[in-house]
């Protein structure tokens, strides 16, 4: 396998103003220590209930978002040491799709001008009538009448627009599309045929897809990998059958317990997660989850436990695991 993107002990921490002398009293630690690598062609699961970093960790790998410390190599190539310019350039191997597709496409924009911005930007040679032809055709692959390039984002439905998303995110023939929870603002029934579009292309194109969501259902089709995060970690990372069949952490396990999937080889046990996530700003120390955790020892409030593979490729970051 060979591997498109390596991200090391990445931390995303935003400082948090305030006080009586207006500067800064915190940091919220986004995304504190996460390392994971994306191999070609593959579908990478990034899982974990809101505030947990999941869409901080998308959008620092594309350095839409400054990350505080780490590295990430896309290609063999650091890209952290990258200029600005430098990484225009290489935003064309890198895209993202959107969770929101209401607020993500510009209203008063035309769909021609919305994805042909993108050539313009990376292919200023390219003339109107070229950039039209290649809309259209981007349309008709997105399932789409090629007509509507001249038509408005309002025009369209949840469905349609993501679809359009998708368009512009393949326009430039990506290596990597950074996909931020693609339907989960979209109607149940619509779900399945925007991952079937996302599924086709990738067949088509050989992408690599980073897939976010907020629960493990959503991306078990389409992950061949999925990695687990809870407050700004992750803590499980295996293949979607190993995790999926046998989950390693009690949060996935309890994550997993929330979803109607029987866990092979043993009676689905309805693990409640209790409590809410804590606050990014103030983690529990020792291992983030032992105030939710009913495995819960000594050490796990004192000494936070390694993310180590525990065998082909499984990594697991808990103190059970060292029993
Ligand atoms: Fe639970 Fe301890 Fe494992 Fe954390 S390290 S998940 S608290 S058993
Ligand atoms: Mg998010």
């Amino acid at each position: 396998k060979q591997t498109l993107l390596k991200v090391t002990d990445l931390k995303t921490y935003f400082p948090v103003t305030g006080g009586i002398f207006g500067g800064v009293k915190a940091h919220v630690k986004a995304v504190d220590g996460v390392s994971f690598e994306v191999y070609q062609g593959e579908t990478l699961g990034l899982v974990g209930e809101s505030g947990c970093g999941k869409s901080t960790t998308g959008r620092t790998v594309l350095r839409l978002i400054e990350p505080t410390a780490g590295n990430i190599t896309f290609e063999d190539q650091d890209i952290l040491k990258l200029k600005k310019s430098e990484m225009v350039k290489l935003r064309k191997e890198m895209q993202m799709i959107f969770q929101d597709p209401y607020s993500s496409l510009n209203p008063r924009k035309m769909i021609k001008e919305i994805i042909g911005q993108a050539y313009e930007i990376h292919a200023p040679s390219m003339n109107k009538k070229e950039r039209e032809e290649k809309i259209a055709g981007l349309l008709k692959e997105v399932g789409l009448n090629p007509d509507y390039l001249v038509r408005y984002p309002h025009e369209f439905s949840g469905g349609q627009r993501q679809r359009i998303g998708i368009a512009r995110a393949i326009a430039l023939n990506p290596k990597l599309i950074i996909a931020d929870e693609p339907v989960s603002a979209l109607d149940v029934s619509i779900q399945s045929q925007v991952l079937n579009l996302m599924n086709e292309l990738q067949q088509k194109y050989g992408l690599t897809y980073i897939f976010i969501a907020h629960n493990l259902s959503v991306v078990r089709h389409l992950s061949d990998r999925v990695g687990v995060m809870y407050l700004g970690k992750i803590v499980e990372l295996t293949d979607s059958d190993s995790l999926y069949k046998k989950p390693l952490h009690p949060y996935t396990q309890a994550l997993l317990s929330a979803i109607p999937i029987p866990v092979v080889g043993g009676k689905k046990a309805h693990v409640i997660l209790e409590g809410d996530v804590p606050s990014p700003l103030n983690p529990p120390t020792g291992c983030r989850f032992h105030t939710r955790c009913r495995y819960c020892m000594n050490i796990c409030k004192e000494a936070e436990p390694e993310f180590k593979d525990i065998g082909n490729n499984h990594f697991v970051a808990c103190h059970l695991m060292d029993k």
